[in-house]
């Protein structure tokens, strides 16, 4: 956080030359040329309310088979515990053609992964009369112009019809106190990124990170439905399950709210699975707010939580204006029981899985044994299993396939699960496949274990 420590890295501790804030990567060479040689100290750490970088393309290492791609900036919300917005800036969104030309160009490069990211990504409202693809392109510089041609029609086509839309609103029962619904009128919103972007390539699997629940109205989940290379795996992160809480927290949503929205979830996504973030020991959290907390793990049974303690953050509205009054000891044994909570019904969760069958895209040798490999499913469940030659699975996943394919890093293969632990899946390679033909094969993708449809019931 260069502006929260400039004072202490540049004048007491006098150890780096230069403190670029993330909105001044642009201005790096003017810092360098400002200390080259001359003993000074620069800084720039001023926040933007328009950089998005949308004209750098990252220089991406070669081989690989996922890339991440930024697609907003910066936070509206105002968490009561969270520091982003002070350091991040406001809310703004990169342009519609930009983006098309980044993913087509990774799907060009045989990537098979592209995570969208940003600190409030399904906040995402672009402007589409900013920039247009030429532009966006005429900006790019050192490119090759064949290949640029080609991804401005790619674009072009990404673009068609993109002419922005009314704001649908947040999901229901979901506020926003600092984001005024104005400015996304006639913007292209998330649902309509997500579907321009999951069009371009069926086999390139897109997930998005990190998001903020509210802003999972309907459309946005009918997309994720609909679109067979969009990970069924949701982050909604609840911070806690007491409505007392949240309200301390400025969060915007209810308990009640929180749990209708995951209900929702799983009626339009069947099967999909959901994480989450947990603060234990927020200022004020009672037993009986903890409590709601440890329910909430078990009501919701989410496959993976990301769960701390309180710690309070210089600069936050928290810091500024309530008391970290849960005493630390409290507090570790708060997070224990939720960590329980948690551990109790994912252990569940991931015995229910034995039986079914899935499309697991390939990560590379297991760290604990080189003669295994490790990849992830749809549901970003981590699976390990043999590296054996093999052949082109057809869908029937009570026997593998026979073959001289090699497995490699990047490759979709359908895997059985045949064992688990609280947090890897342990399965039998059944073949080689493709996301188009696996979601043919069997609608999904995955196959449910029968058990687990008959305990459905
Ligand atoms: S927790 Fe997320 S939504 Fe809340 S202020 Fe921080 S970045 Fe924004």
């Amino acid at each position: 956080m260069p502006d929260r420590v400039k004072e202490k890295l540049l004048e007491a501790d006098r150890l780096p030359d230069i403190v670029p804030g993330p909105d001044a990567y642009r201005d790096l060479p003017n810092l360098i040329d400002a200390v080259r040689g001359t003993g000074a100290k620069a800084m720039n750490v001023q926040l933007s309310v328009e950089e998005t970088y949308a004209d750098i393309i990252p220089v991406r290492e070669v081989g690989t088979h996922s890339a991440f791609v930024t697609i907003m900036r910066g936070c509206d919300n105002a968490c009561a515990f969270c520091i982003v917005p002070y350091t991040r800036g406001r809310e703004r969104s990169r342009d519609l053609a930009s983006i098309m030309y980044e993913i087509r160009s990774l799907s060009e490069r045989g990537i098979k992964e592209v995570t969208l990211l940003g600190q409030n990504v399904n906040s995402y409202a672009g402007d589409v009369t900013s920039a247009t693809t030429r532009d966006f392109l005429s900006q790019l510089v050192g490119e090759d112009v064949d290949a640029v041609e080609l991804v401005a029609n790619a674009s072009s086509a990404g673009l068609a019809g993109a002419q922005g839309s009314a704001f649908v609103g947040y999901a229901d029962g979901f506020k926003s106190r600092y984001d005024p619904e104005r400015k996304r009128e006639g913007t292209i919103q998330f649902a309509e990124l997500l579907d321009k972007v999951a069009s371009v390539d069926p086999e390139m699997r897109i997930r998005f990170t990190s998001p903020h629940p509210k802003d999972f109205p309907d459309d946005v989940l009918r997309v994720i439905r609909d679109r067979p290379n969009v990970s069924k795996c949701l982050h909604m992160p609840a911070q806690s399950g007491s409505t007392a809480t949240l309200e301390r927290m400025a969060r915007g949503y209810t308990r009640e709210a929180y749990i209708e929205l995951i209900d929702r979830v799983r009626m339009i996504i069947p099967g999909c699975a959901v994480t989450t973030d947990i603060i234990s020991g927020f200022c004020g959290e009672t037993e009986a707010d903890h409590e709601d907390t440890v329910s909430l793990m078990t009501r919701i049974g989410y496959e993976q939580a990301f769960m701390f303690a309180y710690s309070e953050r210089e600069g936050t509205g928290a810091h500024r204006h309530q008391k970290d009054d849960v005493p630390e000891d409290v507090k570790q044994r708060r997070l224990q029981e939720v960590i329980d909570a948690f551990r109790a019904k994912a252990g569940e969760k991931q015995r229910m899985e034995i039986g079914s069958t899935h499309c697991v895209l390939v990560e590379g040798p297991s760290k604990k044994n080189p003669e295994e490999l490790t990849g992830k499913t749809d549901t970003s469940k981590w699976v390990i299993f043999d590296d054996a030659p093999t052949g082109s699975y057809a869908g029937d996943a009570r026997s593998a396939t026979t073959g001289s394919h090699r497995v490699s890093p990047g490759d979709y293969v359908a895997v059985r699960v045949t064992g688990c632990s609280t947090g890897t899946l342990f399965g039998e390679l059944l073949g080689k496949t493709t996301l188009t033909e696996f979601q043919r094969l069997h609608g999904a993708q995955w196959t449910t274990p029968a058990e687990a449809v008959a305990a459905a019931r």
